[in-house]
């Protein structure tokens, strides 16, 4: 495998004055770097039939793209999650991963991670395993082909299930994540559950968030996930769980299949206040929020200068900006305001 990415070290902790701490007190670890705003998908929450791209020219190249989660390693971030769009499209994309793995190795980084669509699993799995990636999380909010294509608009569920076998036959942990849609999860959620437990994989839902300017309401898409709880409780028995992964999910035991499935409730619970993550675009945006518009232009920094510790600085600006929770306010009339960039511009 090439390696066409630059060897330089980690920010040295001597020059990392300290580790970056938000002005809520709640340390910076995780950092979530969209790798494309592209995707083969378009996903009817989350992108819109016909999408306008960055110019090639606004994306910064995986060397690029290295450097900046270097520095935001020699500041302390722990863990790395790949995300999109889909990453998995990105050209050389397991250069980058190849290029992070070198931080794993040297326990700068306990987690390098992707979230993926799946699609291009069968492909690109064992070279991910082979480069120390441990776990994938793979969208994925039916198992009923028709719905799936029409959710997606562009994409065939046996390319996913074929991507998730080959990651699973590959030695990568697997954790489906769906989005609760009213009018769909109703049917699906029973044997993606059912489905998911039968082989051993962790399932997340999560709620439907009012982000980009997709075509169709939010609010005839939105589910609450109590009521998807509800839903489940007349199939299943579902018993609280005191399990709690790093995330802001909320997990319950699922009786029959003996698996767990997690709740994310953007909508109708905050969990902001244990947040530690902030969101990197693929031109180097760094967003401290996903409902929020705060945000540094990292790429700029990075390119025009060539020190470090100038993208260090512009980091730690960009850290104590970082808003106490996330808010949505009104948009569509009586329905919660999101932000008008899509989640596939800062990654999920
Ligand atoms: N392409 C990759 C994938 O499909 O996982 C990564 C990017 S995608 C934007 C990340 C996650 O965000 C997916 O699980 C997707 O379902 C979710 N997502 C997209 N739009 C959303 C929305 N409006 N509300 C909640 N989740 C959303």
């Amino acid at each position: 495998m090439t390696t066409v990415l630059l060897d330089r070290p980690a920010v040295a902790a001597a020059d990392a004055p300290s580790r970056l701490v938000d002005p809520f007190g709640r340390a910076i670890t995780y950092m979530r770097l969209s790798v494309t705003d592209r995707c083969n998908f378009r996903c009817v929450y989350c992108m819109a039939e016909k999408m306008t791209f960055l110019p090639h020219a606004k994306v910064l190249r995986l060397e690029e793209l290295d450097r900046l989660c270097s520095i935001f390693v020699g500041l302390g971030v722990r863990k790395i999650r790949l995300t999109g769009g889909e990453p998995l499209v990105r050209r050389g994309i397991v250069n980058l991963v190849h290029s992070l793995s070198r931080r794993l190795r040297s326990h700068d980084l306990d987690e390098l991670t992707l979230t993926t669509n799946g699609s291009q699993l069968s492909r690109y799995a064992d070279e991910l395993a082979a480069c120390g990636v441990k776990r994938v999380n793979v969208s994925l909010d039916t198992l009923d082909a028709a719905t799936f294509a029409a959710i997606s608009r562009h994409g065939a569920l046996a390319d996913v299930l074929a991507g998730v076998e080959a990651a699973d036959r590959a030695g990568l942990k697997v954790k489906i994540n769906a989005v609760a849609q009213k009018g769909i999860s109703e049917d699906c959620a029973v044997p993606l559950i059912r489905w998911a437990h039968g082989r051993g994989f962790d399932l997340t839902f999560i709620e439907v968030m009012p982000l980009g300017d997709v075509e169709g309401a939010w609010s005839q898409r939105f589910m609450p996930l109590a009521e998807l709880r509800a839903n489940l409780s007349r199939h299943l028995s579902l018993l609280p769980s005191l399990y709690r992964s790093s995330g802001p999910a909320r997990y319950w035991q699922v009786e029959e299949t003996g698996g767990r499935v997690g709740f994310i409730t953007p909508m109708t619970h905050s969990f902001c206040d244990s947040c530690n993550r902030v969101r990197i675009t693929c031109s180097g945006r760094m967003y401290l929020c996903l409902g929020n518009e705060a945000a540094v232009d990292l790429g700029k920094v990075l390119r025009e200068s060539g020190e470090d510790h100038d993208v260090a600085a512009a980091i730690r600006e960009a850290v104590a900006l970082k808003p106490k929770g996330h808010a949505f306010g009104a948009r569509e009339a009586g329905a919660p305001r999101g932000a008008a960039r899509s989640i596939s511009v800062t990654g999920g």
